[in-house]
């Protein structure tokens, strides 16, 4: 007898959900997709959805929604001012948040957009544990600078560690000193840290933050796209919160935040919507001026009544402990598998997505052949998986003769939408990847044959050096 059992405590991961409505995947062979590569000129943003089997492009807007958010779609109330929706949705938040005021927007680039418009511009400075590459554009496109503060273990690939996400509290109170207060508006954190692997950052460092931004009077802003996958871990790796439940964990976490910015896209589980939530009173009425100008009354913000309904209700599915352990154990049930078979991955894995480590898996390809492209078109190519290059051809740069500067690390994303792919996908993937890696003394590097000036990496053409 085991009286206190449940599915957390067993090895097999199983889902905790029955699937009611489902999508074909269309099943296709490796002749096929190899027309369609070269069809794409082997760029996985060119290819139709249709023509791939497992879809990790991103877990941005991919979530499968529940039976009970479907049915909170049927309630939308589509009032242009003072939904119904829209108090339900302005209520979970507040709860969620402890916040005051709350502002719904179509996706997080849009709070971001209102807030760096209000806040940024020429001379001020924005610290963050690490920004996402939206809030940056923001920050920037305002005339303000995006300076990051990731850790030394964070900036690691190998190291493994418990809160790689967190900020290096002590550079950020240098910082604070050497540019003066009065140019900070405000100081991010993002939880979890994508651009850093998806790591989490600890309480305690929220907490030191928070007092680094307090002694200067700086307002301390969560980016929190990840905020439940962030509480769970922290339930699970920090000391003192292994009984707490994630609700207090995340009331607590947001307990040192003066605002935040979210795209529901992410922990709301649903496939657009966003906020911004503030207690600065005179800053939330400059918001939902510029907000009825860019995206709607503030009531709606740029969505429908439908849309909120089904934020409120993701919002609290989110938080649900058997979803939580299912989500971060399966990405870390094929970081595990990978690592095991002797696939190089970033350590250790996130909790929406695992890295590989394209310039270990092909050692042989220079960096000025990208290496991570070349694992990309193989994932597909063997088993119509869509993985992302997250490196030098998404972030190189080229010198004034022309030559390519490259990216920190050259990296692979299989980010994994939630609720969508059941452990035998994953099973799938973790094979596709292995035979991939056995064939890397074959995979060739790959050349640029036409780009655009900016954000290359959407709309770059590829061809494969002989
Ligand atoms: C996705 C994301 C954003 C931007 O949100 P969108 O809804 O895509 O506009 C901002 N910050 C982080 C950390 C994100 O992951």
């Amino acid at each position: 007898m085991h009286p206190r059992r449940t599915a957390i405590n067993m090895k097999t991961i199983i889902e905790p959900f029955k699937i009611k409505s489902i999508e074909p995947i269309n099943f296709t062979t490796e002749r096929e997709r190899e027309a369609y590569l070269r069809r794409a000129f082997y760029n996985m943003f060119l290819l139709p959805a249709e023509e791939v089997l497992i879809d990790l492009l991103t877990d941005s807007g991919t979530s499968a929604m529940s039976a009970r958010q479907w049915a909170g779609m049927m309630e939308g109330d589509e009032a242009y001012a003072g939904a119904k929706s829209f108090f339900r949705f302005e209520h979970k938040v507040r709860q969620l948040t402890g916040l005051r005021y709350i502002i719904p927007t179509h996706q997080g680039r849009a709070a971001e957009k209102i807030l760096f418009t209000i806040v940024g511009g020429k001379g001020k400075y924005i610290p963050n544990n690490s920004h996402f590459d939206t809030t940056r554009a923001n920050i920037e496109f305002s005339g303000a600078e995006a300076v990051d503060f990731p850790t030394q273990e964070g900036r690691d690939p190998d190291v493994i560690a418990d809160f790689k996400g967190n900020m290096d509290v002590t550079g950020l109170e240098e910082f604070i000193v050497r540019v003066g207060a009065t140019n900070i508006p405000l100081c991010m954190m993002t939880v979890t840290n994508n651009s850093g692997g998806g790591q989490p950052v600890s309480m305690q460092n929220i907490r030191e933050t928070k007092a680094v931004c307090t002694k200067h009077g700086i307002p301390l802003f969560l980016d929190a796209c990840r905020f439940a996958e962030n509480a769970y871990f922290i339930k699970k790796r920090e000391k003192g919160y292994a009984d707490v439940p994630v609700k207090d964990i995340v009331k607590e976490m947001f307990s040192y935040a003066d605002g935040s910015t979210m795209s529901a896209k992410k922990d709301a589980i649903v496939n657009m919507g966003g906020f911004l939530a503030l207690n600065d009173e005179a800053l939330a009425t400059q918001a939902r001026n510029l907000l009825i100008v860019t995206e709607g009354f503030p009531t709606y913000g740029g969505l429908a009544g439908r849309d909120l309904e089904a934020i409120a209700q993701g919002l609290e599915e989110v938080l649900d402990e058997h979803y939580l352990h299912y989500r971060i154990r399966s990405v870390e049930y094929l970081g595990e598998r990978l690592s095991t078979a002797g696939v190089p991955i970033l350590q250790p894995p996130g909790g929406h997505a695992i890295y590989l480590n394209a310039k270990k898996f092909l050692p042989h390809v220079p960096v000025e052949e990208y290496p991570g492209q070349s694992v990309v078109v193989e994932l597909y190519r063997l088993g119509g998986i869509r993985s992302v290059e997250i490196g030098s051809v998404m972030f190189g740069k080229y010198d004034q003769q022309g030559k390519l500067i490259p990216a920190r690390m050259e990296l692979v994303r299989l980010a994994i939408p939630r609720r969508v792919y059941t452990q035998s996908h994953i099973d799938y993937v973790i094979e596709v990847v292995i035979e991939a890696h056995q064939r890397q003394n074959v995979l060739k590097g790959y050349r640029i044959i036409e780009e655009a000036p900016m954000l290359r990496h959407f709309t770059a053409k590829f061809e494969p050096i002989a």
